[in-house]
């Protein structure tokens, strides 16, 4: 094994270190920065959003309102520039569609205004440890190698990479086999006006037949846009050249179904945009001072440290079907509690996640990962991570009671 050694640039310590810039990341930050806190947030694309923005995800799953002040922030500012869906509750409508181009620049916004210290183009790439504390994160930005000690680091990398680099205790897909929920790709075709020749490169696919065809969704994104996501199967996203790997055979498969399209249903359109990423569900997990299960979910199971209420339905797609297959037929759930021991890698003391690599079983991630969710113990990561920061503490020492009510007073419905 090549073992490396070398000095680093010290950056200034902030309070709490974020990596990871997506609804998870972002809420948390702005919930930290505006307890309080000198916030560091690190992500490593251009924009803040992740999946939503980078992936091309356009549209909240689950409960849109009593998410907490922070996601309010988001659906108002995005109401202002007539970018989002009106509201209906989740018992009327499961999704709420928005513009998640212009959900990039209304992120950066509140984060700037939040006076979060925001670091784009910036990846966490390792972790030291003293005991139970993360002491030492070192970044990798446009200026090279830096090194940063934060008093408490929030990951919300969507792969908890900061916690495996750390060497935390982490998990990926299902009992049994290890299969991660499949990935999607998302593209956008455009009305042209006139026919288009339908073009299909060498070595891709011909398709004869609809039925031939993986799982695609089409949806009306207005002014001739259709969006497109495409499922694809049989790679980790944890693996360097699987999930390489991936974005080739996705993109792939995006020109058999396109051309099929310009040949059958959509003679007049054209490939308008690909998303940057292909859309991951699912990465590594970690393990924490619970794991949040399906049979928890199930019951609607409440508990004391419950930060955060989840109601979305199970959404695990097959893993090894390219159609339209879940997992299970019974995907419905009840109101359901995160607890805060979710957000706790075990035998730490200065480090949570948020978003999806809280720490749960498959089934229960493939409903608490949606942007609602991951926003909403986003803010309450956030809030307890300004809390321990200040007064010193490890995080298994804060007072819960008082967390849950300042948390119902930044408008975060618990216990509906
Ligand atoms: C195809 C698809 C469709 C979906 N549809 C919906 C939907 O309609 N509605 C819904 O609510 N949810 C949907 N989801 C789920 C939802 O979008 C995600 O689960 C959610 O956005 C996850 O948020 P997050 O902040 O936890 O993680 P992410 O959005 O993955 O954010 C993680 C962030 O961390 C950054 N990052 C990663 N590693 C590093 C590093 N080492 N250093 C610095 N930065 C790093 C990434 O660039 C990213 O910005 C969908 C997911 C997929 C894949």
């Amino acid at each position: 094994m090549p073992h490396w050694s070398r000095q680093v640039e010290p950056r200034e310590p902030p309070d709490v270190l974020v990596a990871g810039g997506g609804m998870a990341g972002f809420s948390a930050a702005v919930a930290a920065a505006r307890s309080g806190a000198r916030v560091l947030l690190v992500e490593q694309y251009a924009d803040l959003g992740g999946t939503a923005t980078t992936c091309g995800v356009g549209a909240f799953c689950g409960e849109t309102v009593g998410q907490g002040e922070v996601f309010d922030d988001v659906i108002a500012a995005l109401d202002r520039l007539g970018a989002v869906q009106d509201y209906a509750p989740y018992a009327c409508r499961e999704f709420r569609k928005f513009d998640h181009e212009l959900l990039k620049f209304v992120l950066a916004d509140l984060a700037h205004a939040a006076c979060v210290e925001l670091l784009l183009h910036a990846r966490v790439v390792d972790a030291t440890r003293s005991g139970r504390r993360i002491d030492q994160v070192l970044l990798h930005t446009a200026a090279g190698l830096s090194a940063v000690a934060p008093r408490v680091v929030i990951d919300c990398t969507g792969n908890a990479a900061l916690a495996h680099a750390a060497g935390l205790e982490t998990l990926k897909g299902r009992p049994g086999d290890g299969l991660q929920l499949p990935m999607s790709l998302m593209f956008f075709i455009r009305d042209v006006g006139r026919p288009v020749a339908p073009m299909l490169p060498a070595g891709c696919r011909r398709y004869a037949d609809k039925s031939e065809l993986p799982m695609l969704s089409l949806w009306k994104e207005g002014d001739g846009k259709i969006g497109c996501k495409l499922k694809v199967i049989g790679f980790d996203s944890t693996d360097a050249d699987g999930f390489s790997d991936s974005e080739i055979a996705a993109r792939r498969e995006m020109m058999s179904v396109l051309e099929f399209l310009q040949r059958t249903s959509h003679p007049t359109y054209k490939l308008d945009y690909v998303a940057t990423q292909i859309g991951v569900r699912e990465g590594r997990r970690v393990v924490g001072d619970y794991v949040l299960t399906e049979a928890d979910l199930r019951a609607g199971r409440r508990f004391d440290d419950g930060i955060a209420l989840g109601c979305f339905y199970l959404d695990a797609h097959s893993p090894t079907d390219t159609a339209n297959v879940y997992q299970t037929e019974d995907r419905h759930v009840p109101p359901y509690h995160v607890p805060l021991r979710s957000l706790r890698p075990r035998g730490t003391d200065n480090v949570l996640v948020a978003g999806r690599c809280l720490s749960a079983d498959q089934m229960a991630l493939s409903s608490a990962r949606v942007m609602t969710t991951a926003s909403m113990m986003g803010q309450a990561a956030g809030l307890a991570a300004a809390t321990a920061a200040d007064a010193g503490i490890a995080l298994n020492a804060l007072d819960i009671p008082r967390l849950r009510a300042d948390l119902s007073a930044r408008g975060a419905v618990l216990d509906a």
